[in-house]
């Protein structure tokens, strides 16, 4: 007791980064590539919440010379903290997924940025402004989300521009007997044939690559994987990246029925004992979790009861000798970030990029 009395200044709630799977999770990806193919990293949304500035030099250290991020501050961000790794030979490309949008062409040159050009809208634009500037171009192989759909292919005139690379994104990549993979590839085998010119190519995420050799072309663009996220319908091969714990900040035994947590939605009876554990929606742990979502005290699977609140959860420790003080593992060890992502009725993507801002972020493997 005195033990847990003694923590208190400590923090109530931790986010490790483990920096060592990130870079592990990145060879793996690398060592599967087919000949010839480079492994960039996708870095948009602050390295999925798991803090850009901090992955991406790490990246660059295992050999990563390509990232892309979503937006233009995103990639302002990663430039600068690669700044100090741009001696000759280390040259960086870094590419814009949304395009060139929200800051000049000039400044896109000036800050070393590439936009992914998705629509003829954006290729004139981008040829108006400074055509010699490199640019990616995306095609439109059956996602319907961004890029030149296959009749803007047919006259396309790409003369004069400096092209990077023609890419397209992948809509079922993880489910690997989704017959959209081998439609969208042979979708993109023939555009990118009949735009004539020797274009280096890129279509696979982290599941593409998971999809084999076919699907690697010449670059390839994971970012789910990297972060520990499994990026197929098999065994998950990548390393979890964070390990997510908050403190258990009070303990009550239950004496007379009752109900526990907003809209009295839960009922419990004695006996019984419950913890509250200081993480909640504000934290990014989903409301959607009410019901579904547990916590790992001290070995013990401790479900989640009532509503998830604001900053604290509570959970069921009727079994387990949990006290003040302990540590409550949200995502770690034995619960993954796919886990927790089920509980919540969503996906490791949606809970990572929503970790929250308030836990102490503590990189390890560094
Ligand atoms: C986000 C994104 C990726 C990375 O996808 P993962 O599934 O996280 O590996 C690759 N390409 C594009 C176009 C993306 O938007």
């Amino acid at each position: 007791m005195s033990n847990r009395m003694s923590n208190r200044a400590e923090p109530l709630s931790v986010l490790e980064v483990h920096l060592d799977a990130v870079a592990r999770n990145w060879l793996y990806f690398r060592k599967k590539l087919k000949n010839g193919a480079d492994c960039a990293a996708v870095v948009k949304a602050d390295a999925y919440g798991l803090g850009a500035a901090i992955v991406a030099p790490v990246l660059f250290d295992q050999g990563c010379r390509h990232f892309f991020v979503a937006y233009f501050d995103e990639g302002v961000d990663v430039r600068k903290s690669l700044s100090t790794s741009t001696l000759p030979g280390n040259d960086v490309d870094i590419y814009v997924l949304n395009g060139p949008w929200g800051a000049s062409a000039a400044d896109f040159v000036a800050h070393g940025l590439t936009p992914v050009l998705n629509s003829i809208d954006d290729i004139q634009y981008w040829r108006s402004q400074d055509s010699n500037a490199p640019a990616i171009v995306h095609i439109d192989t059956g996602m319907n989300r961004l890029g030149l759909s296959p009749d803007d292919v047919t006259n396309l005139d790409l003369s004069g521009l400096n092209i990077r690379y023609v890419m397209s994104h992948l809509a079922c990549g993880d489910e690997t007997a989704h017959p959209k993979n081998a439609e969208q590839l042979a979708a993109f085998k023939t555009l990118t044939t009949q735009l004539g010119l020797p274009l280096r190519l890129s279509l696979a995420n982290s599941a593409g690559i998971m999809l084999g050799t076919d699907y690697h072309f010449d670059l390839v663009r994971p970012g789910c994987g990297l972060y520990g996220i499994n990026p197929w319908d098999g065994v998950n091969p990548m390393q979890g990246a964070v390990t997510l714990k908050a403190r258990v900040v009070q303990i009550r035994e239950i004496k007379k029925a009752g109900t526990v947590g907003y809209g009295a939605s839960y009922s419990v009876a004695p006996p019984a004992k419950c913890a509250t554990v200081s993480v909640g929606y504000a934290d990014g742990y989903l409301r959607s979790a009410t019901g579904q979502g547990q916590v790992v005290i001290d070995g013990h699977k401790c479900p989640i009861i009532g509503r998830v609140s604001m900053d604290s959860v509570i959970v069921d420790v009727s079994h387990t000798n949990a006290q003040t003080g302990d540590w409550a593992e949200i995502i770690g060890q034995t619960q993954t970030v796919d886990d927790v992502a089920a509980q919540a009725r969503t996906i490791g993507y949606e809970i990572l990029t929503n970790l929250g801002r308030r836990y102490k972020r503590i990189y390890t493997g560094a």
